[in-house]
């Protein structure tokens, strides 16, 4: 059976840069250089503050989609410094990236809650991306596999995904993050195959095929093209590199559908 086409994602996460001012900068900056039809849909998350003037200023265009880069499993209570899924709704986010490592590994979250953020990502009509990846030792014990898989699962079985709701992943070696480092393309590919069987194994093949696995660690403009090209790889989530608008379009440009 051929392998099914599906529309590259290229999202960046600001993480704890820009403020309002400077995220409606580079929003505005980017809007100036994209392509009228980009071979890919273009995502960028900004920190909490910045999100309702980058929703704001994205209202009127569909070229680039608003997203969160975190958000709280409730929809509200006394839960202080957290944010809500329907405030996020309500503010126009359209995707949240849930699990990030850096929140796995900073601020002690688990799988178990990830995968609560998850379901209240489909009970909002928010498309989750959801991040999973190993450390260093574990790839060099050879415990990739099963980090991932135990991720995957964690992530998804809590409540999602529901056959009419759109499902992104994003693997992201830890050790990859924010190094210079990647893994080699076959790694890539191996892990994101895996990502994909898994998925079938919970949602059915057809969500499988649907869903689109983002590469995530490193990513940049010299080495796009090639970890895009993979099969199993349908976008990526770009960190350090988004911040650049020359070079975060030289990524989006390197994605074909
Ligand atoms: C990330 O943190 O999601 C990320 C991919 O960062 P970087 O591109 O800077 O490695």
């Amino acid at each position: 059976m051929a392998t099914p086409r599906r529309r590259p994602l290229i999202m960046g996460n600001w993480k704890m840069n820009l403020g309002p001012a400077e995220a409606e900068k580079l929003v505005d900056e980017l809007l100036a250089i994209l392509p009228p039809e980009p071979q890919a849909d273009i995502a960028v998350a900004p920190t909490f503050i910045a999100i309702g003037p980058v929703c704001r200023r994205l209202a009127a265009t569909r070229a680039i989609l608003p997203g969160a880069q975190n958000m709280h499993w409730e929809d509200h209570g006394a839960l202080t410094g957290e944010i809500a899924p329907p405030m996020l709704a309500e503010a126009g986010v359209r995707l949240v990236i849930l699990g990030h490592s850096e929140r796995r590994a900073i601020f002690g979250e688990t799988d178990d809650m990830v995968g609560r953020k998850v379901a209240a990502a489909y009970r909002h009509k928010l498309i989750p991306v959801l991040c999973v990846g190993e450390q260093e030792t574990e790839r060099d014990t050879g415990a990739t596999l099963e980090v991932v898989g135990r991720q995957v699962r964690a992530g998804l079985e809590a409540g999602g995904p529901p056959s009419d709701g759109d499902l992104v992943l994003a693997y992201e070696p830890v050790w990859a993050i924010g190094t210079g480092r990647t893994p080699t393309t076959p790694e890539i590919q191996e892990v994101h195959r895996f990502i994909r069987d898994e998925v079938a194994a919970i949602a059915g093949q057809a969500t499988a095929d649907a869903t689109r696995i983002l590469y995530g660690g490193s990513m940049n403009p010299k080495n796009s093209a090639g970890i895009l090209a993979l099969p199993d790889v349908d976008g990526g989530l770009v960190g350090g590199a988004a911040l650049d608008p020359a070079g975060f379009l030289t990524i989006i440009l390197s994605a074909t559908a």
